[in-house]
């Protein structure tokens, strides 16, 4: 890697990517997370506190926070809770739990919007649900047109999420608004190359993603989606928000696309 020629400081700052855990169930939900992925966790506990002090480090301004419901009996408490987080944090944003196997989804939906929460985020492979399945088409659409889904995309060893799949749902849902996680497919790298571009609708964050591949690789999907299409994220408490800001800072992009990947494409999105 060439030495970064700016520093985090010379951004505003977005993070399009975190989670957070009520303090009772962190410990054991980011354990389950590195299982999960076979992965170190960067941070033991991923507690509000501890997020918003990796993120001081580098100044950000604001915070995506979510939390997946495994289950479809979690939806509403995460949903309470991130709501709760939110309110104590103004610097938070704040999407929402689903899951396509809740009872009443239209009027989760509903009550998410007024709310506040500004998305929703599904995690297909924590949840096995498929992202193009009936009942994951019962949340498009109730949602589409009125809120985003940050879709976690991908998985080397199972195909609830093939970028494959998003490209058809976006066909079937022509005003829903997505932003595909992790360069649109966490180790299918490859297929969502292949098959994904950025859209009106498609965007893309760099969580998990840039911190897995070389730095040419990085450059070339980044490029491949465009510098206006994709957003800086961290997937904290996986990964710490001042490595994963430098380890983009020194991928020698100019001044004004690291100011569209750190903080204009995501204002953008979110309508802010
Ligand atoms: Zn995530």
């Amino acid at each position: 890697m060439s030495t970064p020629r700016f520093k985090p400081e010379d951004f505003e700052i977005y993070d399009m990517h975190a989670h957070i855990f009520p303090h009772k169930i962190s410990e054991k939900a980011t354990e389950s997370i590195g299982k999960f992925y076979d992965i170190t966790m960067h941070f033991d506990i991923g507690e509000t506190e501890r997020l918003l002090a990796a993120e001081a480090a580098i100044g950000t301004k604001r915070t995506l926070v979510c939390s997946v419901a495994t289950t479809a009996k979690q939806v509403v408490s995460i949903n309470d809770f991130i709501k709760a987080e939110c309110d104590a944090h103004p610097e938070f944003i704040g999407f929402a739990a689903l899951n396509a196997k809740y009872d009443d989804i239209p009027g989760e939906v509903d009550r998410i919007i007024k709310m506040g929460f500004r998305g929703v985020k599904l995690h297909a492979d924590f949840q096995r649900e498929p992202i193009d399945s009936r009942d994951s088409y019962k949340i498009y659409e109730a949602i589409e047109g009125r809120l985003p889904v940050l879709h976690h995309m991908g998985d080397y060893r199972h195909d609830f999420s093939h970028p494959t799949m998003l490209k058809k749902v976006m066909r079937d849902f022509p005003k829903l608004k997505v932003l595909a996680s992790h360069l649109g497919g966490f180790g299918a790298w490859d297929e969502a190359e292949a098959v994904l571009e950025a859209g009106e609708n498609i965007r893309f964050d760099t969580s998990s993603a840039v911190c897995l591949m070389s730095p040419e690789r990085a450059v070339r999907l980044i490029r491949h989606y465009g510098v206006e299409s994709c957003m800086f994220g961290t997937d904290f408490p996986m990964w710490d928000p001042k490595k994963e800001a430098d380890r983009l800072l020194s991928l020698g992009f100019t001044e004004d696309e690291y100011r569209r990947m750190f903080s204009l494409n995501a204002k953008e999105f979110l309508g802010l």
